[in-house]
């Protein structure tokens, strides 16, 4: 699922289903067949759904990144700029600029942020390869990218930490791009897990109605989150 102008994210592997955290539970009521997971989710018994996971290949801006990487309870390995040389990397420029509220725009305000930006893309990537060209090593010569690059890691979560995941980052309180990946996040995941996932649905569907519906008064709207406290 693409995201964002360069990113993605891409299902790699499962373990587990609906069933299996049935059956997993189900040793605690001496039945094979266990409670359905939506009982499971009303009693808050919830190690089962640790039973279930998921893994996804994730390309994102970094400071998206570090959202994801805040939810500790994951595993991750993400591409090192110590291994790897940075040449041609990817910036996220963003298509509409959100400013402050009572910010009154001139016309060519959108352009000049977007053009800014840019350039000072460009002028990051060519420090990059002017210092490699230089000698200095890929460690040192990495610092001069901002947090708009993006980086690529594998992610995989079990499905208990993947709710409260999605559960944060599905809702309006989450910076607007965090939550374009949550929305693929979910997308990916419920297809596999539909169950485990169901009383998130509605948290999804209104953030996808939220990214639609830019215009909407709906106070989905991205942008108008107070959740951008977040470094
Ligand atoms: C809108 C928003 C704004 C945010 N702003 C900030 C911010 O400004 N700065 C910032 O640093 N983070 C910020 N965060 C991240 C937030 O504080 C959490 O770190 C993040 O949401 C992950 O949640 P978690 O700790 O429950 O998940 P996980 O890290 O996956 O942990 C899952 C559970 O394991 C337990 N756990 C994990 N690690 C520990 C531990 N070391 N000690 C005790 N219990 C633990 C907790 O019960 C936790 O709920 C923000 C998150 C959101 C959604």
């Amino acid at each position: 699922v693409n995201v964002l102008d360069h990113g993605f994210v891409e299902y790699v592997d499962s373990m587990g289903s609906d069933a299996l955290i049935s059956t997993i539970a189900g040793i605690s009521h001496d039945s094979t067949a266990g409670p359905g997971v939506d009982k499971l989710i009303e009693w808050e018994h919830f190690s089962p759904l640790e039973f279930g996971q998921i893994i996804f290949k994730v390309k994102c801006p970094i400071f998206v990144a570090r959202h994801i990487f805040r939810h500790r309870s994951s595993t991750f390995n993400e591409m090192s700029a110590r291994y790897v040389e940075l040449h041609g990397v990817d910036f996220f420029l963003p298509d509409t600029i959100r400013f402050d509220k009572g910010v009154i725009l001139g016309d060519n305000d959108h352009a000049h942020v977007k053009d800014s930006l840019h350039h000072f893309f460009k002028r990051a990537a060519s420090l990059y390869k002017h210092l490699r060209s230089m000698g200095v090593v890929r460690e040192l010569a990495r610092i001069v990218h901002p947090v708009a690059t993006y980086t690529t890691f594998y992610v995989r979560f079990d499905l208990r930490h993947l709710r409260d995941f999605l559960s944060l980052r599905l809702a309006r309180s989450a910076q607007a791009e965090s939550r374009r990946y949550a929305i693929a996040l979910y997308s990916l995941a419920s297809s596999r897990f539909p169950k485990t996932l169901e009383d998130i649905r509605p948290l999804y569907e209104e953030a996808v109605f939220a990214f639609r519906n830019p215009e909407s008064k709906n106070p989905t709207v991205p942008g108008s989150s107070p959740g951008s406290e977040e470094r």
